[in-house]
């Protein structure tokens, strides 16, 4: 695996998952190009894939299993003994609180996906019930509402679509639509194509805009049920499409008719000629995508928004045509769709998409309740530095009986572990992403290694494996059976699955992906033994996407785990037609209830909501988390990927700068009700007056290489509340953080 071969992978910065051809160099992924054979990107890449090197060596590897001494420095231990102490305590933890008790966190992030799926088998064995990850600081609530209406996930069709609409979304920097620069734009030069942005910002996107709506800061939600509002009123709404597709209308459309345009317009400060104008153009479109993301997500009404954004396109009839909302295919769901909902058990917060919010993890741990979580699993993960409030998260991790973390580096949560597992880097193990959202081509590429592990690492199939065998979970005599029976063939190992599942149905499917990974993938090629899940995942693709998945010229599920396993730059798993989304529609008559009288009742109550958060002792919304060209996921452990903007300024227009007496390249003290950080100033207009941004993805405490560590930029949950979030779906207000900016006096104490 070295020089002048070059070698099919991906990038796993975002979720696009971009085809990539690499040459590699020792351990150094020497050369990064586009792979212009990957079906889905084509060749494209943004500016940061060609820095991952940065990922695989940039930061400290680990390369021994660490056990934690009571003085909170770690004594390397050899695999056996790491495997041997985490079960047996994992064991007493289960012993004495049960295993509901252990919360699960992670395992996926933007790129492993296929060795995360290994910890179910772990999750089983312990009898854990309760996950979370990064989903549910994010997109939990658009996912319930997704439950709600259309059934499950739904993404636009953006190659097609006359009418583009991002809402709180910047492609440019944040993609999310595949090849996103190239696709922007072309809607851009297409005089029959239209491309509106919502967000306060005049980002990247919404300078190539044709319509660019710029609400104050929090106020989408009056914006967008004024947009509504505008096509109920003037009758522009698809009354065949409701009536023929839809329950429930009736309970709906009144509200917007009694909706004050002029006064939400106001509301919002979006002028109402251009609100009226933008929804015209929606209403008359052939076909609208619609795209929302963090920039209302992670701010207030975040899941009222979502409701109006999914109503916006439901109510023109823009769905299940082409260049419209459509149902898709997947590998594998990311999250659970379903509108019934558990709840956690100290605080009963609500787990949309059957995950733990992530902003009540603390509260589920600093408590006598007898409930509450005792230990945590932390799998390529990072929730000290990734979740709200840092000092609170820390503290709560600290408190654990047990906390055992799996990753590639010492990050911020694994400094507070008891043990922690080195895994080998996502160049070195086969891996895959299951962000199989695209349409109407949906694409799956299994990537192999790019070099060999490095020493002491494993992938995380494997270490799953041994611990569900140290916990005793396997069954001796299924283990042996399926073993025989991969030997023989696919088929003698499908009716032997099938055999143990008829013997033990919730054991075996529990434990399906160590009983894959034992039994099947030793049998595969090149040593893909964590490719072994996809074969359940293909008979599942048959299952759920037949017509799709033989039109994309695959016969059979074995077919589709071949070429899966073959084709290096990915392959399209299914052809998915527009009409194909109605059968995913699980309501009576294949019909989508409209009402969803919770958010129903918060857009009633919504002329009595504050529009604004601001105060006279914070006054700034700060956005905490924007993406830039500069910043990325904490992926990279090093500042050297960055050429610009090494420490991520603090950004505001030049008229707050000069009016606060902060000259660009000054330092700045912002404050929130929850801390201090200190931050370079970057003057931008493209903000709105009052408005401050930081990036995502700074803020690590990374190795200074005299054994301390140096702080690179503001950790921006130093800054954030658990409590400022959605009432719904526990989602972070990140995006709208009242501050208070002031220039660093000499002398003073940064932190206070
Ligand atoms: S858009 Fe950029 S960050 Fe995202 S996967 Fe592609 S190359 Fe990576």
């Amino acid at each position: 695996m070295t020089g002048g071969v070059w070698h099919h992978t991906a990038c796993i910065l975002c979720e696009n998952n971009c085809g990539l051809v690499v040459q590699v160099d020792g351990r150094r992924l020497a050369k990064i190009r586009g792979d212009k054979e990957h079906p889905g990107s084509r060749g494209y890449t943004c500016n940061k894939a060609l820095r991952l090197d940065d990922y695989q060596n940039g930061g400290d590897r680990l390369t021994s299993p660490l056990r934690r001494n009571p003085d909170g420095t770690f004594t390397p231990i050899d695999w056996d003994t790491a495997i041997r102490e985490i079960a047996e305590r994992l064991r007493e933890v289960r012993r004495e609180h049960g295993g509901e008790s252990i919360l699960f966190y992670g395992g996926g992030g933007q790129g492993n996906h296929l060795n995360g799926a290994y910890k179910g088998s772990l999750m089983h064995a312990v009898g854990a019930r309760y996950q979370s990850n990064a989903l549910a600081q994010e997109k939990t609530g658009e996912a319930w509402v997704d439950a709600h209406l259309a059934g499950g996930h739904t993404v636009g069709d953006w190659e097609r679509a006359e009418v583009a609409v991002f809402i709180g979304k910047n492609p440019w920097q944040s993609h999310g639509v595949p090849r996103a620069r190239t696709v922007l734009q072309q809607i851009a030069k297409d005089p029959a194509r239209t491309m509106v942005v919502i967000d306060p910002v005049r980002t990247e996107t919404a300078e190539l805009a044709d319509l660019h709506l710029r609400p104050r800061p929090g106020t989408d939600a009056w914006c967008l049920a004024a947009l509504i509002a505008v096509i109920v009123q003037e009758d522009l709404h698809d009354r065949a499409f409701i009536a023929r597709h839809t329950t429930g209308a009736d309970q709906v459309l009144p509200r917007f008719a009694g909706v004050d345009v002029t006064e939400y317009a106001e509301r919002c400060g979006v002028p109402e000629a251009r609100i009226r104008e933008t929804a015209r153009r929606i209403a008359n479109a052939g076909s609208v995508s619609t795209y929302e993301d963090l920039g209302v997500q992670h701010g207030p009404n975040a899941t009222l928004v979502s409701y109006l954004d999914k109503l916006l396109w439901l109510l023109t009839g823009n769905f299940a045509i082409p260049g419209a909302m459509q149902r898709h295919s997947w590998v594998a769901p990311l999250a659970r769709y379903d509108t019934t909902v558990r709840t956690t058990p100290v605080t009963s917060a609500r787990m949309l998409a059957g995950l733990v919010p992530c902003n009540v993890i603390p509260d589920e741990i600093l408590t006598d309740h007898p409930r509450r979580f005792r230990a945590m699993w932390v799998d390529s993960a990072n929730p000290v530095h990734s979740l709200a409030d840092t000092p609170r998260m820390s503290e709560a991790m600290s408190a654990l009986d047990l906390l055992v973390v799996v990753d590639v580096a010492l990050t911020e949560t694994a400094r507070l572990a008891h043990y922690v597992l080195p895994a080998a880097s996502q160049f070195e193990k086969w891996e895959a992403t299951f962000f199989t959202t695209e349409h109407p081509h949906n694409v799956f590429q299994l990537r192999a290694p790019v070099m060999e592990p490095l020493d002491g690492t494993l992938p995380e199939a494997e270490i799953y494996s041994r611990l569900v065998h140290e916990l005793g979970a396997v069954p001796t005599a299924t283990e042996r059976m399926l073993r025989v029976a991969a030997r023989l063939g696919r088929r003698p190992f499908t009716a032997a699955f099938l055999l143990a599942a008829a013997a033990d149905r919730r054991r075996t499917i529990g434990l399906a992906p160590t009983l894959l990974y034992d039994g099947l993938g030793p049998t595969l090629p090149d040593g893909a033994a964590p490719a072994a899940v996809l074969w359940g995942l293909a008979l599942r693709v048959r299952r759920e996407h037949r017509d799709g998945m033989r039109r994309a010229g695959h016969r059979t599920a074995s077919a589709l785990f071949d070429a899966m396993l073959t084709e290096r730059s990915g392959l399209v798993f299914t052809e998915d037609e527009p009409g194909d989304s109605w059968p995913y529609v699980p309501h009576a008559d294949r019909r989508i209830p409209l009402p969803i009288p919770e958010l129903l009742h918060a857009l009633d109550d919504l002329p009595s909501q504050p529009a604004t958060h601001t105060s006279e002792e914070f006054p700034f919304v700060l956005a905490a988390g924007q993406r830039r060209a500069e910043s990325a996921n904490t992926i990279f452990r090093t500042n050297q990927w960055r050429r610009r903007d090494p420490h991520g300024a603090l950004r505001l227009t030049a008229t707050d700068a000069e009016r606060l007496g902060l000259a660009p390249g000054a330092t700045a003290l912002v404050t929130t009700r929850r801390g201090s950080a200190r931050a370079t100033i970057e003057v931008d207009d493209r903000l709105q007056p009052g408005m401050a941004a930081l990036p995502n993805g700074l803020g690590l405490d990374l190795p200074d290489g005299d054994g301390g560590t140096n702080r690179n930029g503001v950790a921006l949950n130093t800054l954030t509340e658990a409590a400022w979030r959605d009432p719904i779906s526990g989602a972070p207000w990140h995006k709208h953080i009242p501050a208070r900016i002031e220039p660093l006096r000499e002398g003073a104490d940064q932190t206070a």
